[in-house]
């Protein structure tokens, strides 16, 4: 087994879909035999937009779904560590030690975020927020990760750990090894409205748990070319949603090459595309669904998963921090006061 280790996750704010499969899922399934595999359940990064009562009383029951999300798509729990972020107490400090690397400009163009403060209605931006790379840097380089499989808006991100590891490795010492990422095969998927990208606050997303029934009432409302209104005007393929669809989840390009250019020539109804583009997603998604009900029918099972992986992670960020402070050399103060204070105590006896 290779030492070479990739960290990736998402926040628990609920099932993952289709976006997230073709984002950064299929990276993971694909390259879990070739990399040792830790996958963070973001719950602190999700306090950055979602901190009520509400969104945190409900963590638990988010991330037992998105665990199952993992496990269905082939995720193998017995090669990877699956971890609850805030129950590592270790990013914490790591966190306020990247936060001295890093500066409020640099954050401040980190594109992501303000999309986010913009569509989690905020009008002014939380320090917590524009730190959310910086605490990214703590999940990435606590396990020291080679490698950041994640969707297109992440890359940035990934960007400024990269940069925060070169900091830190110039200013201390090499601690670090220097993360690549790894954009999917798809870097950012459509929504099913024709936004460009599928997400589960514009309610615009195919999950992987969704049931035959509603993928076919989700395909069947999707968005394709609004200047064909009849089924014998010429269409166009090119950024139409059905047709990025088709080619991603549809297995059969001759079918899908024929339905584009009877599209193109107007020679076939939306309905036909929209039914066999429902019949391969559903074809994709069965095998997922079943594994997923095998899992799920397991009670606890999950819970376990994360409890265990959550531990494993806990003793790597024990010794990931210490070698950190060692590095910096802020183990050392302590130790002086220690040994001073000792020595007073003895006197004074
Ligand atoms: P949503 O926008 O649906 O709420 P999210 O952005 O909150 O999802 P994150 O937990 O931030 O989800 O992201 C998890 C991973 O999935 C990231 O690597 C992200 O880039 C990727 N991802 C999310 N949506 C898409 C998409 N539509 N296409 C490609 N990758 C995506
Ligand atoms: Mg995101």
């Amino acid at each position: 087994m290779t030492d070479k280790r990739m960290l990736t996750g998402d926040r628990p704010t609920g099932k993952l879909h289709l976006g997230h499969y073709v984002g950064s899922l299929a990276n993971r399934v694909k390259l879990q035999d070739t990399y040792n595999c830790y996958f963070i359940i973001a719950d602190l990064h999700m306090l950055t937009t979602k901190p009520s009562r509400g969104d945190i009383e409900n963590i638990s029951s988010n991330a037992r779904e998105m665990v199952l999300d993992y496990l269905a798509c082939g995720i193998d729990p017995a090669k990877s560590v699956i971890y609850l972020q805030s129950a590592v107490h270790e990013v914490y400090e790591m966190n306020l030690f990247f936060e001295m690397l890093v500066t409020v400009p640099r954050l401040q163009r980190v594109p992501s975020l303000k999309e986010m403060a913009k569509s989690a209605n905020l009008n002014e931006m939380p320090l917590g927020l524009l730190g959310y790379p910086v605490l990214q840097a703590a999940d990435i380089l606590m396990p020291r990760a080679h490698l950041v499989p994640v969707g297109k808006d992440n890359e940035a991100h990934v960007e400024l750990t990269r940069e925060i590891a070169r900091r830190f490795n110039s200013m201390y010492g090499e601690v670090f090894p220097i993360p690549e990422v790894l954009v999917g095969e798809v870097p950012t998927l459509v929504g099913t409205d024709g936004n460009a990208k599928m997400s589960k606050s514009l309610g615009n997303a195919i999950y992987l748990s969704d049931d035959a029934k509603t993928v076919e009432k989700k395909v069947k409302g999707m968005y394709t070319d609004p200047n064909r209104i009849r089924a014998d005007i010429p269409g166009t393929v090119e950024g139409n949603p059905v047709f990025i669809y088709h080619d991603v989840f549809n297995p059969d390009k001759a079918e899908v090459d024929d339905l584009k250019d009877r599209y193109r020539n107007g020679k076939v109804g939306d309905v036909e595309v929209k039914d066999k583009l429902t019949k391969a997603i559903n074809s994709f998604l069965d095998p997922i669904r079943e594994r997923r009900e095998g899992y799920a029918s397991k009670s606890g099972y999950v819970d376990e998963v994360i409890f265990s992986g959550t531990r494993k992670m806990q003793e790597e960020a024990r010794q990931t921090l210490l070698e950190m402070k060692k590095a910096m050399g802020l183990t050392g103060a302590w130790n002086k006061i220690s040994r001073k204070a000792e020595k007073f105590r003895k006197k004074q006896q």
